[in-house]
């Protein structure tokens, strides 16, 4: 662990469960910081702009701002920005994050086939907007040769309710069903992981990775030579763990853990 200069930290499920901090985490990431680790907060959270998150979390006592976080709406932008420069992308998402999309063409979508040009879809985070119209508005435009785009393809994410069913669900059927394929943009996608090593100035053999998704986070870091740190938070299911396709480097009950793990040489 000696050679551990940065870290990349999710958020939801490892910092905090419905916005609220687990026990312990805004004291090891002061610990983190003040043994002068390199930290970004790298979220498939579709919901919020990065300033948005670095207030909340500020706010709940983590030494963060927005410069820290890197956010799969970021990474579509980028994205959209090298691969479609100036196409018509209709969003389907959750939550207002157009400020995080500086340089994308949004059109709304709707009217008759023949009115709408839709050149990319873009699926964000699911919700109350996932509902049967849209969707099949999605649906028809994908016949008609738009690409598809997704921020992530998670399939449900853990609230104090519950776990709640994501975008990764609604993508399944579209794929099927449109006989296409997303490209995707935030975690596990390995541009993600190069686009947050890049921001950190890291090489990924000096960088930990740790999550509460033992696939898109941890074995999708390992899988780009950044060591992984599964924690027993959030979503974490004994049964999703042990079914997994890979074996994280390291598991830790809780992000609370991880100054120990880093310190234990
Ligand atoms: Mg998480």
């Amino acid at each position: 662990m000696e050679r551990i200069r940065a870290v990349l930290i999710d958020i939801d499920g490892v910092l905090t469960v419905s916005w609220k901090a687990l026990p312990g985490t805004v004291e090891a990431m002061e610990r983190l910081r003040s043994a002068g680790l390199r930290l970004a907060l790298v979220t498939n959270n579709t919901s919020r702009t990065r300033a948005v998150i670095a207030a909340r979390l500020s706010g709940l006592g983590f030494p963060v701002t927005a410069g820290d976080v890197l956010t799969a709406p970021a990474a579509t932008a980028a994205y959209l920005r090298e691969h479609f420069p100036g196409a018509r992308c209709l969003l389907l998402n959750s939550g207002d994050v157009r400020e995080d999309l500086p340089g994308v063409t949004l059109v709304d979508g709707h009217g008759t086939d023949a009115e709408v040009e839709v050149d990319v879809i873009v699926l964000g985070g699911a919700g109350p907007e996932f509902g049967y119209e849209a969707l099949n508005r999605v649906f028809r435009h994908l016949q008609r040769g738009a690409r598809l785009v997704s921020m992530h393809r998670n399939l449900y994410w853990r609230t104090e309710g519950g776990l709640d069913l994501d975008t990764g669900a609604f993508l399944e059927g579209l794929e099927k069903a449109s006989r296409t394929e997303a490209e995707v943009t935030g975690k596990p996608a390995p541009a993600f992981f190069a686009s947050a090593l890049a921001h950190l100035g890291a090489d990924a053999s000096e960088t930990l990775m740790v999550g509460d998704d033992v696939e898109s986070d941890v074995l999708a870091a390992q899988r780009s030579g950044i060591t992984g740190v599964l924690v027993r938070t959030g979503k974490y299911l004994p049964e999703t763990h042990r079914a997994a396709s890979g074996t994280p480097d390291h598991v830790l009950d809780s992000f609370a853990d991880l100054p120990g793990l880093l310190a234990s040489g």
